[in-house]
This record gives C-alpha cells, sequence and structure tokens, in this order.
C-alpha cells in the first residue's frame, strides 16, 4: 500500500447507482469520494505493458460514506457527464498517439538515413521509402482529426463523432507506425536501447484506454446512422 498523498489523487470522482428511473432505468451518479475516507483502500501492484510512468492502481470502497454535497453537477445525469469526459478524454488520447508515431518516425528517419547495408543507406532502398511515406501520411492525417475535433469542442460544437475517429485513427497509427519503425530498424528495433519498442508498448494502451477500437467503432457506427 502506497500513501496517497504522495502518489494518488486526492479526491477520486466514483460513477454509482443510485436509483431507479419510473421506467425502471438505473440512475447513475458522480460523486466525489476522497482518497482517505474510511473504507477507501488503493493498491498498485500491477506489472504494465507500458506507458510505466504513469501508475495505475486498483481502488477498492467498503461501505464507503460520503456526505450529500459530495455528489457532483446534476445527481440524475452522473452517465452522460461521465460520457462527454470520455468524449474530451478521446481527443487527448489521440493526440498523445500522434507524439509517439511522430517519434517513432522520426527515430526510423534517422536510423534508416545512418544505416549502411550493400554499400548504401537503406533509406535508399524504396522498400524503406515507402513505410517511410505511409507513416507520415497516417500521421499527417491523424494529427488532422485531433484538429477537428478540438476545434468542435472549442467551438461548443457537437464533437462526440469526430472525437471517437481521431481517437480510432490516431491510436492505431500510433501502433503501425511504432511497429514499423521497429521495422526499419531491423534487429536493433527489437532492443530498448533504441526506444522504438517503448513506443510500440505505450501504443498499445491507447487502443484500449478511454474506449478500446472496437468501441470507437460502436460510437462512429451509432453517430453515422447504424
Ligand atoms: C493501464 C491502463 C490504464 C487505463 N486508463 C484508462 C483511462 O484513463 N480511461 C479509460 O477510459 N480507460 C482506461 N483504461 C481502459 C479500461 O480500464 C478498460 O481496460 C477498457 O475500458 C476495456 O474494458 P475491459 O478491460 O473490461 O475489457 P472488456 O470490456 O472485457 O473487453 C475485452 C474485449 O472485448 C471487446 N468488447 C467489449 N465489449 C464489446 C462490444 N460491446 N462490442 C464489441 N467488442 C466489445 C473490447 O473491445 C476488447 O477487445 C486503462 C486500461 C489500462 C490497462
Amino acid at each position: 500500500m502506497l500513501d496517497y498523498k504522495r502518489r494518488h489523487a486526492r479526491q477520486i470522482i466514483v460513477t454509482a447507482v443510485t436509483g431507479k428511473r419510473e421506467d425502471g432505468k438505473k440512475i447513475i451518479s458522480a460523486i466525489i469520494v476522497p482518497a482517505e475516507a474510511p473504507g477507501v483502500a488503493i493498491s498498485c501492484h500491477y506489472d504494465k505493458m507500458g506507458v510505466r510512468a504513469s501508475n495505475t492502481c486498483q481502488i477498492v470502497l467498503d461501505n464507503v460514506r460520503v456526505p450529500k454535497e459530495n455528489l457532483l453537477g446534476d445527481s440524475k445525469k452522473g452517465f452522460s457527464q461521465f460520457l462527454f469526459t470520455l468524449d474530451g478524454g478521446r481527443i487527448s488520447i489521440a493526440a498523445l498517439a500522434v507524439g509517439i508515431a511522430q517519434a517513432a518516425f522520426e527515430k526510423a528517419l534517422a536510423y534508416a538515413k545512418e544505416r549502411k547495408q550493400f554499400g548504401q543507406s537503406i533509406s535508399n532502398f524504396q522498400a524503406i521509402q515507402f513505410k517511410l511515406a505511409d507513416i507520415a501520411t497516417e500521421i499527417e492525417l491523424a494529427r488532422t482529426l485531433v484538429y477537428k475535433a478540438a476545434w468542435l469542442k472549442d467551438q461548443g460544437r457537437p464533437f462526440g463523432k469526430e472525437a471517437a475517429m481521431a481517437k480510432l485513427f490516431a491510436s492505431e497509427t500510433g501502433f503501425r507506425a511504432s511497429s514499423q519503425a521497429i521495422q526499419i530498424h531491423g534487429g536493433s528495433g527489437y532492443m530498448g536501447e533504441y526506444e522504438v519498442e517503448r513506443h510500440l508498448r505505450d501504443a498499445k494502451l491507447l487502443e484500449i484506454g478511454e474506449g478500446t477500437s472496437e468501441i470507437q467503432r460502436l460510437v462512429i457506427a451509432r453517430h453515422i446512422g447504424c
């Protein structure tokens, strides 16, 4: 068990079922729970594949009680508040993915120019050039999607579909770009010192967090009227 004051947020936002509507549907509320409230247990024991600089913890709530004032926003709209937060978070995850893809691309380009095989830089081989061209094109597209979703949000316009598209495309671009960057590095790419393997491990989480790629496709399908 780690000291929450040093390692964790002091306040946790929990969404929980707090009642039932007349039509039988559940009411979900957002509740602020102080990390030091009696009954809150936080433990960090996960051995993560990537994104190791960010800690991920298990939170167990055992008969935790907080005052009514800790209800966040509209007590009957916790679920829609949560979905709105997720929509915004998707733009951030997409931006993270663009950053990883860009880093992988830059390392792959530099390595391709430096590495000589058969008497020349491997960047002279069309097979390598095409990989780099594909990565560069996908990054350009992913970045444009992120900017569009962020711009719509800033304008106060609907952005759920664009955020899901940006998150889906950018996270999958991040993974593909990292994988191709390893390929361009050959055996060296598999080694920790060139860092492109870390980009692949970090990029994988972005296809899972803030709604998996499958869920993004479901969200987009709903938006396009399926
Ligand atoms: C280190 C870490 C940090 C994370 N941080 C965050 C975060 O900050 N915010 C956040 O939102 N999430 C975050 N996540 C993701 C979140 O915790 C869940 O892992 C994620 O929502 C998927 O849920 P699950 O793991 O229960 O998988 P499951 O729901 O069991 O899904 C398993 C598989 O089934 C698929 N699946 C499930 N339901 C459907 C369906 N209806 N249709 C089609 N396919 C489906 C999934 O896409 C997936 O491929 C994080 C995950 C990790 C590992």
